[in-house]
């Protein structure tokens, strides 16, 4: 089974995004508790980019015990010094420094060649190697990059002595299977690719980040970038709940990773709630209906054997059970149940005296709560004792 580094990125690429800004006491909290969730790389931020960033990255370099702290830098000398001078305190340290690769990036972010960007890469390698030994290289751009520059480029930075490549589908522009067969490429034709490893780290502007961070794995990448809630750039990142719990569920037997699952609902929400990000209700694994069901059929079905309708059982990633949502669209199975979860236990002619009575408040209102229900049975069935 080949284990699947967690390289979390939530720090970074999440904490750029407009609004999401973390101040240095929870960004230690954040960090500490994706240590204790099991991601083995924590990118705890730019150094070079501000004096709060650079101190964050040290602070958490201090405070990590297991996972690899990272902090990225451009292919400059005085970023990457800035990022070994932040790192400096970390037990496992590794700089994260690159450059663009694409044909749009060379021209008109660099105005350069294809040559003398693979020689920035090399140079931006071997000098982030005299600080530390875990370097990983960005193609930055790499989605929208040639196979065969690319390969180039990766096999030039593995001898300068990269130990990880990252290869970002910065703008989220690849289809799964394009995404699959760029790092099947790079996996065969890389001279020296076994002293490194490959990495996905890929965007969600067409909603395909976690599609292809999988077929990236697929396809012989072994770590994979990523945030919490799938926050990040624009329409965000691979999200961590995503990728990991297909790998458990999916890809069993084949890969695995040593996140803490049952951690990752309480993990959603922390980093929600700090960066003032909302999980959408629909969201994945973590939003509020992952594990809700609320048709007549659909709860029929969960009531009688769970497994009629989830493929998760909510218990795995910190959740205490499904969740019955009482609508006008419940039947009478549903009605039974939640009934039974506050107290009372109706047989079947009283169940349709309730129902009748529960279908017309259910047509008024969206949803009907314990609340709502309690009230509702005590005036039909209680007696007073
Ligand atoms: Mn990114």
């Amino acid at each position: 089974m080949d284990k699947i580094q967690i390289f979390d990125t939530t720090l970074r690429d999440g904490e750029q995004v407009p609004g999401c800004k973390l101040n240095m006491a929870q960004k230690l909290k954040v960090a500490k508790a994706l240590d204790d969730l099991g991601v083995d790389v924590i990118e705890a931020g730019f150094p070079i980019s501000s004096p709060g960033d650079f101190a964050a990255v040290q602070a958490i370099s201090k405070q990590t015990k297991n996972a690899v702290v990272c902090g990225l830098s451009r292919s400059v000398e005085k970023d990457i010094d800035s990022a070994a001078q932040a790192l400096q305190y970390a037990s496992r340290p590794r700089i994260h420094t690159g450059i663009g690769t694409s044909e749009t990036h060379i021209k008109y972010k660099f105005d350069s060649t294809q040559d003398a960007i693979l020689e920035r890469a090399v140079a931006a390698v071997k000098y982030a190697k005299q600080y530390v030994e875990d370097v990983e290289f960005y193609a930055e751009d790499a989605g929208r990059t040639d196979n065969e520059y690319l390969a180039r480029v990766c096999q030039a930075v593995v001898a300068a002595g990269a130990t990880v490549l990252n290869i970002p589908d910065t703008t989220g522009y690849c289809l799964p299977h394009e995404y699959g067969e760029k790092i099947k490429y790079l996996y065969e034709n890389v001279e020296g690719i076994d002293k490194a490893i490959l990495s996905t780290h890929c965007h969600n502007d067409l909603g395909l980040a976690t599609a292809n961070a999988i077929a990236g794995i697929e396809n012989g990448a072994r770590q994979i970038e990523c945030t919490i809630n799938g926050i990040g750039e624009r329409a965000g990142n691979t999200a961590l709940e995503e990728v990991v719990m297909i790998i458990k569920h999916r890809l069993k037997g084949v890969y695995a990773t040593d996140v803490n699952t049952q951690m990752l609902n309480e993990m959603s929400r922390f980093v929600s709630d700090s960066m003032c990000m909302p999980v959408q209700p629909n969201k994945a694994i973590v939003g509020d209906n992952a594990f809700a069901h609320s048709s007549g059929i659909h709860q029929d079905g969960v009531i009688k054997n769970r497994e009629n309708y989830e493929i998760i059982d909510p218990r795995e990633v910190g959740i205490n059970q499904s969740s019955i949502i009482l609508t006008a669209r419940s039947g009478r199975a549903a009605l039974a149940y939640r009934a039974k979860e506050v107290g009372f236990d109706l047989f079947k002619d009283q169940l349709d005296i309730a129902y009748g009575e529960f279908i017309n408040l259910a047509d008024k209102q969206k949803e009907v709560n314990n609340d709502d229900l309690n009230v509702m049975l005590s005036k039909l069935f209680s007696v007073s004792v």
